[in-house]
């Protein structure tokens, strides 16, 4: 009923599945700390990477700034733009020694603020560095190195619309800051710049447009994802109600065979039972036999006894007490019966109306006779009153005994036949009384 690991996705991360190697690397990424800690783990290294991603693009500002001054395509010196540079080099510093260090957990602000924040700074160094440049070739540079960004990272979150929007506006923002600001020699004549920014303008449109696509194939993804978490869930649902259904029918089964295997009135073995019982141990009789292995056991395994039980006069008990007397009278001798074996493999089975066999696997016939008497007793002792009985005041049983070993029959069928006629002569002989069945000598 178990239903395959890869489909529930139940693979928890337990250091007891895996090996050695797996758990250090494990404990490496901090997967053994709790859920929660892991998470506020990663967020934190997220945050400290984040900010490092800034040093190349700087990087890349400055060495075209480096070519943009040496071809004269900019004013911009490095007396001018070094304070940014150290701008830059303070905000990375501080963001990344502020997500080090347990202080991003005292103060209280969110990541995402301090993230913002960190971004504004940026923003505002960033521009600082194109007011200080005043739209020359440089400025056009960078903004061509950095538009392709905005599209793709807005549209994938907003979609189509606002992130033209947002483009538009930035363009309108540029136009006036290029149109407020006091031009320098460096500065593009207003028919390139104008050009420019249409460039500009489209290209994000372009990007705003691929990007705004993809945010509904994203949120399909995701809503896919859903799905799929919900039908984990509802698989996962199903299986333990199908295990708890199972064991449910485990338990009714088993139920039904103990039913099966008992006698509705007197409770013990019913004849059914017997029949298998006898098979059983007769199998194992003959194993025993086969193998011959020294008797050193209390229990000799080649020996087998059966007592079969006829309750005496049982039909002028019926007809004088009436029947549900007689049933409960039977009840009664079962409990008796049962009570006299000591044993856990014996057996005892309600073998037809008021007989009843006894099956005693490991036992002699010296054996089974003692039990046999001791069931006499018992019965007896119960001192039901009997009016219509020849053999006592009281109801008595008559029991045959037969037992394997020596030279006695070899099939079960000869030994059920051996303890019939044995009861049968007990019967003869008077009843309230048992008889072991004669070897029959030459039959081996
Ligand atoms: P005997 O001493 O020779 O055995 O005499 P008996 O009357 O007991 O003879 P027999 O064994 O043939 O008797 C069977 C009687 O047992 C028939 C019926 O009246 C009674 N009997 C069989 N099954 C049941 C039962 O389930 N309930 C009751 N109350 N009586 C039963
Ligand atoms: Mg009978
Ligand atoms: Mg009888």
């Amino acid at each position: 009923m178990k239903a395959p690991a890869a489909i529930l996705k139940i693979r928890p991360w337990a250091p007891a599945n895996l090996s050695k190697r797996h758990r250090l690397v494990g404990k490496a990424r901090g997967l053994d700390k709790p859920m929660e800690t892991q998470n506020l783990d990663r967020k934190r290294r997220v945050a400290r990477r984040a900010t490092l991603m800034s040093l190349p693009v700087w990087l890349a500002i400055a060495l075209l700034q480096v070519l943009a001054e040496r071809y004269g395509l900019t004013g911009l010196g490095w007396d001018e733009s070094a304070p940014l540079y150290g701008g830059v080099i303070m905000i990375v510093l501080a963001h990344y020694l502020y997500f080090s260090t347990p202080l991003c957990l005292r103060t209280g602000v969110s990541f995402g603020t301090v993230g913002i924040i960190s971004i504004s700074a940026h923003a505002v160094l960033v521009v600082a560095y194109l007011f200080l440049d005043r739209f020359s070739y440089l400025s056009v540079l960078l903004l061509a190195m950095a538009a392709p960004a905005g599209p793709a990272f807005l549209g994938l979150n907003f979609g189509f619309r606002p992130t033209l929007a947002m483009g538009v506006g930035l363009c309108g923002v540029l136009a006036l800051a290029y149109l407020g600001l006091p031009p320098s020699p460096w500065t593009l004549s207003p028919p390139e710049f104008f050009l420019f920014l249409t460039i500009v303008l489209v290209s994000w449109a372009i990007g705003s447009a691929v990007n705004g696509i993809n945010i509904r194939k994203k949120y399909m993804i995701l809503d896919l994802f859903r799905q799929q978490q919900a039908a984990t869930d509802i698989i996962r649902d199903q299986k333990t109600r199908l295990d708890d259904r199972a064991a449910e029918l485990e338990q009714a089964n088993t139920t039904l065979k103990q039913m099966s295997m008992v006698d509705g009135l007197t409770h013990v073995a019913n004849r059914r039972r017997f029949d298998e019982a006898m098979g059983e141990e007769w199998g194992r009789r003959q194993r025993a036999v086969v193998s011959r292995e020294p008797a050193r056991k209390p229990i000799d395994p080649e020996a087998l006894a059966l007592i079969f039980i006829d309750v005496d006069h049982f039909k002028a008990y019926n007809d004088h007490y009436g029947h549900v007397a007689g049933d409960e009278c039977l009840r009664r001798i079962a409990q008796a019966i049962i009570g006299a074996v000591n044993r856990a493999t014996d057996l005892v089975a309600r073998y037809g109306g008021e007989e009843f066999a006894v099956l005693m696997p490991g036992t002699p016939a010296d054996g089974a006779a003692v039990v046999a008497e001791r069931m006499r007793r018992a019965v007896e002792g119960l001192a039901i009153p009997h009016a219509g009985s020849s053999a006592s005041d009281c109801v008595t049983i008559s029991l045959g005994v037969v037992a394997t070993g020596g030279d006695n029959p070899v099939n079960p069928q000869a030994l059920l036949e051996r303890a019939d006629a044995a009861l049968y002569e007990a019967k003869r002989e008077g009843r309230n009384r048992w008889v072991i069945a004669a070897p029959v000598a030459g039959v081996a």
